[in-house]
């Protein structure tokens, strides 16, 4: 297992959880930008959008879904940014698929 985020979702590495289920695992991001700022990764390695095909709709959809629901226990109610960096070009910097949420400020557009 050569990958960050396939550590962290096994408890290898510790992270600050916030919701896990045998999908997904949620947990806070060492270096927030935001007030609030948290990733939702899937339990399973894929390395990001770019490796998914049609049979990762169910979990993709079930990521999305998990990080409003978070975002709802977290009382973001004015709001919060979706983001999910893809290749070099996307920004990701560890290939592993995740979404970022970030909320408790106003979040500009467009992103640099
Ligand atoms: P990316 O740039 O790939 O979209 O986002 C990677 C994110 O993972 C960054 O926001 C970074 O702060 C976060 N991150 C990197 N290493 C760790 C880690 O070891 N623990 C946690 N909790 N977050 C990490
Ligand atoms: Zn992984």
């Amino acid at each position: 297992m050569d990958c960050l985020f396939c550590k962290i979702a096994a408890g290898i590495i510790p992270s600050e959880a916030v919701y896990q289920d045998e999908q997904c695992y949620a947990f806070a991001d060492v270096n927030p930008q935001s007030p609030v700022h948290f990733l939702v990764i899937p339990q399973e390695h894929i390395a990001s959008t770019a490796h998914t095909s049609p049979a990762h709709a169910p979990l993709l959809g079930h990521l999305l879904v998990t990080a409003a629901q978070i975002a709802r226990e977290k009382g973001l109610d004015k709001g919060y940014r979706i983001v999910i960096n893809t290749g070099v070009d996307g920004g990701q910097t560890v290939d592993h698929l995740h979404v970022h949420v970030l909320g408790g400020r106003h979040h500009n557009w467009p992103p640099g």
